[in-house]
């Protein structure tokens, strides 16, 4: 059903862990040859060696513009181009409004806006120039549809990524280029197990208490894994999704906050 993405090629930022990681996997189960593409240089090399020599790492940091156009132009050195752009790269820390220090809020915003402007941006002209179809899948992030507390500044540069998902999704649509995002909710990866623990503190529970809460408030009964939102991103990157564009899909086990 997927035979059409076979041989496809894909760049996977923040695709050394998590989330990124579990991407990498199923777009190389289904045949795509993957760029990983993370801060963690020598993690996004080892994880490219695991799926193959077809595969590649490479190094990118996603808040800087140099950094993404000399990831990007590798790939195309490497690949001989790219159709699909799986950005989902990303940073979160949880304070209270009022301890948010200016530098909390810009690194969030840095990686978590600034980063998805930067690929997608490149990417869109990457797929305008060589006349493709691309496809872009953005991560965001249920706190990017509800503003969850201690998570302020993480909300507000995961309600730009949906934004900016919708508009840009409106201004290429006439290419044939379709761009989503995915808005995941409580996933079993390093940065959740680094908000269990400052959500422990903050809440004055253990980070147990703080776990058998998360999965409480998920209707399907089991915290989310990295595959589950792995899985929805292949199949927006595929022709299944041929006429889906500009949307922020919840893939959280049924948790809603609205
Ligand atoms: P993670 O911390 O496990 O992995 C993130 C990866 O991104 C790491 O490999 C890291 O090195 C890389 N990265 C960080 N900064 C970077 C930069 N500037 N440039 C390039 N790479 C960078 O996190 P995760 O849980 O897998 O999160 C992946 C995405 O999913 C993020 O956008 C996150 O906001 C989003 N998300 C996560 C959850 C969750 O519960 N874990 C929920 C909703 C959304």
């Amino acid at each position: 059903m997927l035979e059409e993405l076979r041989g496809r090629r894909a760049i996977v930022t923040g695709g050394a862990a998590g989330i990124g990681l579990a991407i990498a996997r199923q777009f190389h189960a289904a045949g795509m040859r993957v760029a990983i593409a993370d801060l963690d240089a020598a993690a996004a090399g080892k994880a490219a060696a695991e799926l193959g020599p077809e595969h590649m790492g490479i190094a990118i940091d996603v808040r800087e513009r140099a950094s993404v156009v000399q990831a990007f132009e590798s790939v195309v050195q490497r690949f001989g181009g790219y159709d699909v752009l799986a950005a989902n790269a990303g940073v979160s820390s949880m304070k209270l409004v009022v301890d948010l220090a200016d530098a909390d809020w810009d690194f969030n915003m840095d990686v978590n806006a600034k980063g998805i402007f930067l690929t997608n941006q490149a990417a869109v002209r990457h797929f305008l120039a060589e006349n493709r179809k691309g496809v872009i899948v953005n991560t965001a992030s249920l706190a990017g549809k509800w503003g969850a507390p201690w998570l302020a500044h993480y909300s507000a540069s995961k309600f730009a990524v949906v934004g900016f998902t919708q508009a840009l999704a409106r201004e290429v649509a006439e290419h044939g280029i379709r761009v989503n995002c995915v808005c995941p909710g409580f996933v079993r990866t390093g940065m959740q197990s680094r908000e269990v623990e400052w959500e422990a503190s903050l809440r004055q529970m253990t980070p147990e208490a703080v776990v058998q809460d998360y999965i409480n408030q998920t209707p399907m009964g089991r915290l989310e894994e990295p595959e589950d939102v792995a899985k929805t991103v292949l199949f927006l990157a595929s022709d299944l999704a041929g006429f889906v564009t500009g949307e922020a899909l919840n893939v959280t086990g049924g948790v809603r906050m609205d």
